[in-house]
């Protein structure tokens, strides 16, 4: 029998949010790898004969090299077993699936892709924003503050272009000045509207509202942590969060605040 991968998303978190497919594999996969952002609830839906290895990285630090991840994906399935390579959010966004792809096409193993639903979608719904308004922006920028930098290209702020941006940095990092120093030299006023969305798809969602210019004020809200910049955030936090937390409209410019949603 010939074995094959499965290249899975597992949502931002909550199980509710994985695909029926990706459910549907989850049942019967031989093996499931999976990173450290799958949340407990999704793992637990593995039935017991299945092998699960965790192949994420901790504190920044890889348990496993991404190549002892292909030499395991390749491996399993050259003994005729379906694996699952679990990913959080969308296997296609930021996963590093493209070393992974490359890896299996070398080897010459069947793979298919299943997407996920993705961290950004998962934190406007949070916040009770679309990504995209007619109103507000026609683009979605997906970026990422990981490293050095944040990956904005030089034509990618809002004045360069015809249309209004909305932009989803992941892994911001702990050094928000950097990524909000970034943000203002591609183009991005001061003003620009942000919410830092931190475990959305969770019981334990928070959702902190400023400007770009205020941003590196924000609270230290607990990983996975996602910005969403740009006019769209401006309507951001359900209202029933922004009563229970004393505010009965949205923060003053600049102002520092905290609403969690449960
Ligand atoms: N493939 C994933 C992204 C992996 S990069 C996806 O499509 O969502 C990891 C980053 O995603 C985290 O650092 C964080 O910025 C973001 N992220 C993932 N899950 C999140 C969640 N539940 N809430 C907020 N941000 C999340």
């Amino acid at each position: 029998m010939k074995g094959k991968v499965f290249l899975v998303g597992a949502g931002p978190g909550d199980p509710e949010l994985l695909t029926v497919k990706a459910l549907r594999l989850l049942r019967c996969a031989d093996v499931v790898l999976h990173d450290d952002l799958v949340s407990p609830e999704v793992l637990e839906l593995i039935p017991a004969p299945a092998e699960v290895l965790r192949v994420g990285k901790r504190c920044g630090k890889k348990w496993v090299t991404q190549e002892e991840i292909h030499a395991l994906m390749i491996g399993y399935a050259r003994e005729g077993r379906t694996v699952v390579r679990l990913k959080g959010g969308d296997p296609a966004i930021f996963g590093r699936t493209g070393e992974e792809i490359e890896a299996l096409r070398e080897a010459a193993v069947d793979f298919e892709m299943v997407p996920g639903v993705t961290a950004a979608s998962a934190a406007a719904a949070a916040a009770g924003i679309p990504l995209t308004d007619r109103r507000h922006a026609s683009a979605v920028l997906l970026t990422t503050g990981h490293r050095s930098s944040v990956h904005v290209a030089d034509d990618a702020g809002p004045q360069a272009q015809p249309f209004k941006t909305t932009v989803a940095v992941y892994m911001p990092g702990q050094d928000l000045r950097r990524v909000r120093e970034e943000l203002v030299q591609k183009g991005f006023d001061p003003s620009t509207p942000c919410l830092l969305v931190s475990q959305a798809a969770s019981p334990r969602a928070a959702i902190h509202a400023c400007t770009l210019g205020a941003l590196e004020q924000s609270p230290p809200l607990s990983s996975p942590r996602l910005l969403i910049a740009g006019a769209v955030a401006a309507s951001g936090q359900p209202a029933a969060a922004r009563e229970e937390a004393g505010h009965e409209t949205l923060p003053e410019e600049n102002d520092v605040s905290l609403s969690v949603i449960a």
